[in-house]
This record gives C-alpha cells, structure tokens and sequence, in this order.
C-alpha cells in the first residue's frame, strides 16, 4: 500500500502564535485563556507548560499549582486566523493542501511521485525550511505521513514538537505499538472506557481485535471503519456536509447574571444565523446549552421547519431561554414567558432555584438540521415570521461597515464580548466573523 496521506500540525499553535509575535513570553510556561478570570481554563498551553501538565481544559487554579511561573494570557482570535491564513499559503507553496482540517491542522492526498518516501520527505523538509524563514522559528510543526489519512495524523502524534514521521503499511501493527489508546484519533474519554469494558486495554489488544468485535464495541459500522484505518486502509468518507453551526462563550464576570447571559446568547444566536446564511444553509433545530457555577450544564432544543432568519431564530431562543433553571420561580407555569431584555432577575442574589444553581458562566447556542437553502421551498412572510428582505439588508450594512455595525436589541449588553470563538474544526472565515462579533 502506497503512502497516501500527509498531515501537517501546528505545535502548542496558539502559545506558538504568542510566543513569536512576543519574544518577552518565549521559553515561558504559557497558558493561553478565552478570557481572564479565575474560574476559566486554558485553552491552550504553551510546550513549555505542557512539560508541567498544563493542558487544554486545566483550570487556571490547577495550573498555577502543576506550574507556579504559568504566565495567563487572554486569546486573540482574530490574530490567531490571520497567522492561520500566512501559514496555510507558505504550506501551499510547496505542497498543495488537500484539505484544511483546523486552524493548526492541514490533510495533503499524495499521488504520482509524491508517493515516494523520498521525494515527500524533501517536500516536508522544504516545507518546514519556508515556514522557518518567512513565519518564524517557533512556528514549528510536525508532519505525519501514511498509507491513510488516520494514520499520517497518528504518526504527526509521535514526534513533537517539529517531527517528521513516516509510518508504512509494512511496519503496521508494530509501529503503533508505543503509543496508548487515547493516543489515537477517535479514542476519547468514553471510547477509551467502551474499550475497557470489552477488555481491550493497549493498541496491541486494539490491533488484535476482529472486524466484528470492534463493531460491537463501537455499535456499529464505524467500529468496522476503525478496523480498516488501522491498517491502512483509507476509509472512503461519507460526502462531508456539515452537520451544525455552533458558537459558544465563556461568560465575563460583568455579564454573569440573567440579562447578562441573554445578551450574549442573542449575540452568538445572530453571529449563528449569520454564518449559516453566508454558508447558504438552512436549519431546522436549535440548542442552547448554560453552564453554573453550582451545576451541571443545562440544555434545551426546540425543532422548526426549516429556515436561516435572524429575528425567526430570537424568537425561538428566547423560547429555550424561558424554560432554564435557576431563575427563582417554579417549572410548574403553563406558558413561560420570554424574557424582554430590560425584565429578568437582574442582579439579586436570594434563596431557591437560583441559590441553588448559581449564576450562569457559560452559554452556547448551534443550528442544526442543516439543509442547502436552494433545495427547500421558503415561505416568504407565510406565517409572518420569515424576514429575509431584512437579512438580507443587515448582511449588506455588516458586510459593508462590520459586524457591530448593526444588531437586533437583545445583544447590546454584549456588543463586544463574544469575539470570535476558534472551534477546533471549524476556521473562521474572515469576512462573516470579524473580532467583536
Ligand atoms: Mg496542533
């Protein structure tokens, strides 16, 4: 089986981005933070502080404790995607990019004589030179390269930071035998758990495992699918589509309070439906999800016909967000009542539900159900809730004068929170998602 696949990916990228731009923060312990606060986490950490422990999700309290010289500093999106867009065309000068996977990851298809193990190392090796003359010498990345795409990103894992490794079909399943299960792509927490439930405890017992067992224990074809990426075999993807559009923030300590979080769920709610029409999609669900201090996260989802308009989806949201916890009265009353922006609970602290659950600290809303606009029939003013002339006409002044230039009322408290959130899967396009909104 022939070497297919390339995967290149930025090492620690966003505390990389920091640490070049700013030479005072390099060889520093770095964690990288969606906004200062105690209670956050990080969202990155710098190879520095990884050699503490300090990971993505540690806890700003449980990083100073692993690494007491952790130096926090907050996420600057926009500035990361620009780094992005310089770096993903110095790789594509050299080699062409297959597909974009993250903003610090890229998949390359080799065909021909890109096949050939010397000749795609030369190219990795010109790839890496380029980046380290035009973008800097902390921008390093590693290169992983095999029969599939799985493993060309198992073996990028392997060498950090600044690695080359090529993994070949002969050297399978031994080559794999160094690493853990959650070392793998695809294995997280619960999978690695499912594992375990069916004795399987190390990739030796993972690669030894039969079709038919690994379907069992992924219940279903995926597990047969897995089956084949370990070894080599490139598993044909269904057609990707994408599945949902989703923003979420962590809440600053100033909008942690009812009207607070509304504003920014009315926010990202915007920036949500805004993306989707620029993507030309329609959804048909919608999910918001809280976090609490005090409580596990709360969610709710509502179903509709399907459709991308702002002031359809504000209506829909303020609907979920009538039914959360925490608010002091009881879910016992028949119709819940949106909230208007100026009513709410306010500040005040008291007893009962809220007591309980304390204040919000997180919100997050997707659409999903996601349909192509051209293959549904809209009903333009039917029922008196589609406003696509006015979309249309808010899209036209945010494209022209920026994002903040134009929103519907709800938002105001949060005009400049919720910059733009980095999903891990998911790259920003510049123009839809200017900083600030
Ligand atoms: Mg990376």
């Amino acid at each position: 089986m022939p070497l297919r696949a390339l995967l290149l990916d930025f090492n620690s990228y966003f505390a990389s981005v920091e640490q070049q731009l700013r030479p005072e923060l390099r060889g520093r312990p770095l964690g990288i933070l969606p906004v200062v606060a105690e209670t956050t986490c990080c969202i990155a950490a710098s190879r520095e502080a990884k050699r503490y422990g300090v990971r993505t999700g540690t806890s700003v309290a449980d990083a100073r404790r692993l690494c007491p010289d952790v130096v926090f500093v907050q996420a600057r999106p926009a500035v990361y995607v620009e780094m992005h867009h310089k770096l993903m065309a110095i790789v594509d000068s050299v080699i062409a990019v297959g597909e974009v996977l993250s903003i610090d990851e890229v998949a390359c298809d080799l065909t021909g004589s890109w096949q050939r193990e010397e000749v795609i190392r030369e190219l990795s090796r010109q790839v890496k030179q380029k980046l380290r003359a035009e973008a800097g010498e902390i921008l390093t990345c590693s290169i992983g390269i095999g029969p599939n795409r799985f493993l060309a990103k198992t073996a990028s894992n392997m060498q950090k930071p600044d690695g080359l490794t090529v993994i070949h079909e002969a050297d399978l399943p031994d080559a794999l035998y160094g690493l853990k299960l959650e070392d793998l792509n695809g294995i997280g927490r619960h999978m690695l758990e499912r594992l375990n439930r069916y004795g399987i405890y190390s990739v030796e017992a993972l690669c030894a495992a039969s079709r038919e067992q690994l379907r069992r224990v992924w219940g279903g074809v995926e597990g047969e699918r897995y089956h084949d990426r370990l070894r080599g075999i490139e598993v044909v993807r269904p057609p990707s589509r994408r599945g949902s559009i989703g923003h979420s923030h962590v809440l600053p300590p100033h909008l942690r309070y009812g009207n607070g979080a509304w504003s920014v769920l009315s926010k990202l709610t915007q920036k949500a439906a805004l993306r989707l029409r620029a993507e030309g999609y329609l959804a048909s669900r919608m999910s918001i999800r809280v976090s609490w201090r005090r409580h596990d996260a709360w969610e709710s989802t509502a179903k509709f016909t399907p459709m991308s308009d702002t002031l359809g989806f504000l209506r829909i949201l303020a609907g979920l967000w009538a039914e959360r916890p925490g608010q002091g009265r009881t879910g016992s009353e028949a119709t819940p009542r949106p909230p208007l922006p100026s009513e709410g609970e306010g500040r005040g602290e008291g007893d009962g539900p809220k007591a309980r659950w304390g204040e919000p600290t997180k919100v997050g809303v997707v659409l999903s159900g996601l349909a192509p606009a051209e293959q549904e029939t809209l009903p333009l003013f039917a029922d008196g809730t589609r406003s696509p002339g006015l979309d249309a006409a808010f899209d036209k002044v945010r494209r022209k004068f920026g994002n903040d230039a134009l929103y519907f009322g709800g938002a105001f408290l949060a005009a400049h929170e919720a910059p733009m959130r980095i999903a891990f899967n998911h790259i920003p396009d510049a123009a839809t998602e200017s900083d600030g909104f």
